[in-house]
């Protein structure tokens, strides 16, 4: 019997349209149409684009209609990808449509709309089906490798390839200092996996901040590899994605979203420093791009690499506990030694006198490196010059009006502005609740820096790598490319210093304010502030020139800090682990974070407290906190408040929250978000 009908999903975020279709097939299209197929179907009054998700032989459903029309030249995805998209729908509570958008090509959601306006003469696909991968000669690349690997690197090498050879799911965990030669490993068990032709996806956690290792890749497999990440113009995206469809590339490197690349005879997954945020998705679906990879390769029968030098606290546990294979690549490649770290503490500073936001050490080894004609990396957690104003008469702090966050004062433009949406203003010479005009401005950030900097070592060339400064695409390229060709002594960057730089003149690394996040209202906060460190500081000494890491703190004991300073992952993991074992944390329970959200901040509260009476009746009261008011209480001109949900089970977690908010009394304008495994608690 033939497949009559057609499973249908409708390209609407809504509600209530949010489930599958039955239509059935005319005579003309039946050849043609199968799973993925991007259609037009009419529903309701009108019609509307859908995708095809399966095809049924019967149907029990009355009055079904004819497709009317297939829009897109090929499948966009495959059952595969359908059976993903359903997984992390049900996973993380996203509608399916939403899920299914994750895993089609790019730039198939302004197909969509351009198809719905009437009357479109040009043909939709144009411009993909041009934008072919221009020609398949396939450059061989430098297969050629330059050294042999170490004892550790083989052995690692050798794990990994009898998992992928045995096509079975498997982790291994690549446990290894920065140096270590962790990339080295990804690479030639990539290249183990192209000499047999099969497909591998190697993600990066941001792929402006490693510029390095896309070289290394693309210099190894030359055409052959796809690079894929969010902020690539659709287009290249799309080029890269038929290139992977056509097999033409099936090595892939990118960030996030390139876990949904159509890789076909997935043999190997990596992701590189597998603790970082930014395998998160902070909208629908709000996937992590590790439980993505897991899911994948259990389907494909392919092994997943988490690498890292300091591995997240659930990830580190699971390979102790035997469910992961821990691989460790102990020391740095040459034993080159990893840097000193000095603490300083900088409340004795200030008793010394010394009112700076460097301290004196710091600024000893600066005017040191510049004579050695050396360089330095300097770290702060902030952008702006100063991060809050206050009224010293009533103390009053100067905040979004639409977020409730301090503004930032920027020197550039003299105003203030919000990092959360953008708002600006003038900075007040007067206070605008008692008309004081003893305003002060507190904190430093990176521009403040930058000028002390400028002070101590006048004739250093000092860059800047902030949001500010690379606003512009490719200015964060620009940036550190020229900081690596040495024209620059002095990068003074947030975040986006921290990470995978390979810079043999590099020797001093300085963190200006160590604290900062210590004490977010986040169980990782700890964690958080032990990896940056540890990233950090492997910037310093990779080559030949021993290097030197100062941490500035006024919380020198704080555990996060003295491990940190000491390169002892073993020690902070152990410490952690107590504390995540005690209160019931990951890997030891599951979280799910509700935010009830609305510009009346009644309501939300009405709502918040009423999902929570719904939550205790399905779940023991100690699974069940808040309401609370957010840490950022207003965002957006939205207020929010918090519920966490902590237990054993996620399904039974889910559960309860999706009926709980299925139940409760709706009221206008006011939203609930939930956030399985959630990373962002604020
Ligand atoms: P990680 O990814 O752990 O930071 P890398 O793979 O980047 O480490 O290795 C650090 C440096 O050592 C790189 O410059 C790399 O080319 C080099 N390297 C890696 N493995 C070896 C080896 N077996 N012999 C010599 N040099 C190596
Ligand atoms: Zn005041
Ligand atoms: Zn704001």
């Amino acid at each position: 019997m033939p497949l009559m009908y057609a499973e249908i999903v409708l390209g609407r975020v809504n509600p209530g349209l949010d489930k599958v279709y039955h239509y059935s097939i005319p005579e003309e299209l039946a050849k043609t149409l199968d799973i993925g197929y991007q259609v037009l179907v009419p529903f309701g009054k009108s019609s509307g684009v859908g995708y095809v998700v399966g095809m049924v032989e019967k149907s029990d459903i009355k009055g079904i209609k004819n497709v009317a029309k297939i829009l897109s030249p090929h499948p966009l995805f495959t059952r595969d990808s359908v059976e993903l998209a359903k997984w992390m729908s049900t996973y993380y509570n996203s509608f399916f449509i939403t899920a299914l958008r994750a895993v089609m090509p790019p730039g198939t959601t302004h197909i969509e709309r351009r198809a719905m306006k009437a009357k479109i003469k040009k043909p939709l696909y144009q411009e993909i089906q041009s934008s072919k991968s221009p020609s398949t000669s396939l450059r061989a690349g430098k297969i050629q490798t330059k050294f042999s690997l170490t004892l550790e690197q083989k052995a690692a090498l050798r794990s990994i390839a009898t998992d992928i050879d045995i096509k079975k799911f498997s982790v291994s965990l690549l446990y290894g200092i920065t140096g270590s030669g962790k990339t080295e490993v990804y690479l030639r068990a990539a290249d183990h996996v192209a000499e047999m032709g099969g497909g591998a996806i190697i993600l990066v956690p941001e792929v402006g901040l490693t510029p390095q290792i896309i070289e290394r890749f693309s210099e190894h497999f030359g055409d052959r590899l796809a690079v894929y990440y969010s902020d690539m113009p659709e287009k290249e995206r799309q080029m890269e994605w038929s290139a992977v469809v056509m097999e033409e590339k099936k090595i892939v490197l990118g960030t996030r979203s390139a876990i949904f690349m159509p890789v076909k005879d997935l043999k190997l997954i990596v992701l590189d420093e597998e603790y970082e945020n930014t395998y998160k998705q902070e909208q629908n679906p709000r996937y992590h791009a590790r439980e993505v990879a897991f899911e994948l390769a259990k389907r494909a029968g392919a092994a997943v690499v988490l690498g890292s030098a300091s591995p997240s606290i659930e990830t580190y546990y699971h390979a102790k506990e035997g469910d992961y294979k821990l691989l460790v690549l102990p020391k740095r490649i040459d034993d080159r030694p990893l840097p000193p770290v000095k603490v300083v503490d900088m409340r004795s500073e200030l008793k010394a006198g010394n009112y700076n936001v460097l301290s004196r050490e710091l600024k000893e080894e600066l005017k040191s490196v510049i004579q050695k004609k050396e360089q330095a990396i300097l770290f702060i957690n902030r952008c702006g010059y100063f991060s809050f104003v206050m009224c010293r008469t009533c103390g009053h702090a100067i905040q979004c009006p639409r977020c409730s966050t301090s503004l930032i004062y920027y020197m550039k433009d003299e105003k203030l502005r919000c990092n959360h949406c953008g708002f600006t203003s003038e900075a007040p010479v007067i206070c605008p609740k008692c008309q004081s005009s003893q305003i002060k401005f507190f904190g430093g950030g990176t521009q403040r820096i930058e000028q002390e900097v400028a002070k101590i070592v006048p004739t250093a060339r000092i860059l800047r790598l902030d949001r500010d400064t690379v606003t512009k695409k490719g200015s964060y390229e620009n940036i550190i490319r020229s900081f690596i060709s040495g024209s620059a002594d002095i990068l003074i960057g947030t975040q986006m210093v921290t990470k995978g730089l390979d810079i043999g003149s590099v020797t001093l690394v300085g963190v200006v304010a160590a604290d900062i996040g210590l004490n977010l209202p986040d169980f990782r906060a700890a964690e958080h502030t032990f990896q940056l460190l540890t990233q950090v500081a492997g910037r310093a000494g990779r080559h030949k020139l021993a290097g030197k890491v100062i941490v500035q703190t006024y919380d020198p004991e704080h555990y996060a800090i003295m491990f940190a300073s000491k390169h002892d992952y073993e020690g902070f993991y152990e410490e952690e682990i107590k504390t995540r074992r005690s209160l019931g944390y990951p890997p030891f329970g599951s979280l799910i974070n509700v935010t009830v959200l609305g510009e009346s901040e009644r309501s939300v509260e009405q709502v918040s407290k009423e999902l929570v009476k719904f939550l205790k009746k399905r779940l023991p009261p100690d699974e069940v906190f808040g309401p609370a008011k957010a840490p950022i209480v207003k965002l957006k001109n939205n207020f929010r408040y918090q519920i966490l949900l902590k237990g054993s089970k996620i399904d039974v977690l889910r559960k309860a929250v999706v009926e709980s908010a299925a139940s409760i009394v709706k009221l206008g304008g006011v939203r609930i978000s939930i956030d399985i495994d959630p990373y962002n608690m604020l």
